[in-house]
């Protein structure tokens, strides 16, 4: 099947465009935000400070490469200019051991470090070197996709199997020497091509202010889970995945999408005095691409965030090539929404 190729020009959109709604973008970065004055100071030298009536904290994490000695002989796909450097690695590849995987359990979208590896299967086999290609995803869990439950965890066992990728559990990246990676307890790992996903903190001006993070969830924001406002300074609320160890969950856009229209719904409330009665949809609905087709993943995660349960509550309609078109679909829409275009 062929695959539509789409440079960073084609997923991407200039955030001026966002005026058309009457919202003012600032291109700046936040240095500092204080809840007891109700401002937030950009950088500068002068330091331009805004005043807000409500905030909503969408900062996401920073990775922190640093924290993993050698990591600079791998690659990953976690930002575009990263993503950008393992297409060339991908394109020169000519086969070998290929390693996949996170150094920490919590990064952006859980699945993620599997699709790869089955894309790579894929592209493997399209440029025929799969004989010659042997690849292995690295992971903390015990067992592949393990905190979202029993049924994900042999779907992806499943999946493995397909696409001839092997699992390593347990692994929790140490450090990154020439051609091997080694775990904390000592294992080690070959590779000619390795993947690895670095650590992520929570964004500064949360990180660093005791005010806004929580110390029982790494420095993630604090919040209250059923409203997500800061449980002290109410016009303060939190959305993606700056609260993602606080509600107990993953990193996922989904999650940030429901999360942003709640939160909305109840800043109008407020303003307006009525009640648009949005409900806060816990449901986390995914489109992997696993190269060849697609596969539909919808997860109820209401139990888990409310303490009910150790697992969500997952669905998965696999192996169909609508899942593919679907997902290049809702990007379309959704920049047509919110950027007319
Ligand atoms: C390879 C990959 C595949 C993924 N696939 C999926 C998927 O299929 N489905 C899904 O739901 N999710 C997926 N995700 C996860 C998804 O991208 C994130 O969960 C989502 O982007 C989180 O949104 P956010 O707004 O919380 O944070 P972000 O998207 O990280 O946005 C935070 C923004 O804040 C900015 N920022 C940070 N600090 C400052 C500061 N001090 N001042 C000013 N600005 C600042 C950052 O530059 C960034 O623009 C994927 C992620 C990756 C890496």
């Amino acid at each position: 099947m062929q695959r539509e190729i789409r440079n960073p020009e084609d997923i991407s959109r200039p955030l001026e465009f966002l005026r058309n709604k009457r919202i003012e973008f600032i291109n700046s970065g936040v240095v500092e935000i204080d809840p007891d004055k109700q401002k937030v100071y950009l950088e500068g030298e002068n330091r331009k400070e805004l005043d807000y009536d409500y905030l909503v904290i969408s900062l996401g994490t920073e990775l922190r490469p640093e924290k993993t000695s050698g990591i600079e002989r791998t690659y990953h796909a976690w930002e575009l200019k990263d993503s950008i450097r393992l297409k060339s690695a991908l394109a020169n590849f000519k086969g070998g051991k290929v390693v996949v995987g996170p150094v920490e359990p919590f990064y952006r979208c859980s699945p993620a470090p599997f699709e790869l590896a089955f894309m790579i299967r894929y592209i493997s086999e399209q440029r025929g070197i799969s004989e010659k290609t042997d690849i292995t995803v690295i992971h903390p869990w015990a067992e592949p996709m393990q905190p979202f439950g029993p049924f994900m965890v042999s779907a992806f066992k499943a999946f493995l199997e397909q696409f001839k990728v092997k699992f390593e559990g347990n692994f929790y990246t140490s450090e990154i020497k020439d051609g091997r990676i080694v775990s904390k307890d000592g294992k080690e790992i070959q590779y000619d091509l390795a993947i690895i996903i670095p650590a992520h903190e929570p964004a500064k001006p949360v990180y660093t202010n005791p005010k806004l993070r929580n110390q029982n969830a790494d420095g993630y924001m604090l919040i209250d889970k059923k409203t997500l406002r800061h449980p002290e300074y109410r016009n303060v609320f939190g959305i993606g995945d700056i609260i993602s160890r606080s509600l107990g969950i993953g990193m996922a856009g989904v999650f940030a999408h429901f999360e942003g229209d709640f939160v909305a719904s109840q800043i109008v409330d407020e303003i307006k005095g009525s009640f648009l009665g949005m409900t806060y949809n816990k449901s986390g609905l995914c489109v992997m691409d696993v190269g060849y087709l697609g596969a539909g993943v919808f997860c109820d995660f209401s139990k888990v965030i409310d303490g009910l349960a150790q697992y969500p509550d997952c669905w998965m309609l696999g192996g169909m090539k609508a899942f593919r078109g679907l997902k290049v679909a809702f990007e379309k829409m959704w920049f047509a929404q919110i950027f007319g275009k």
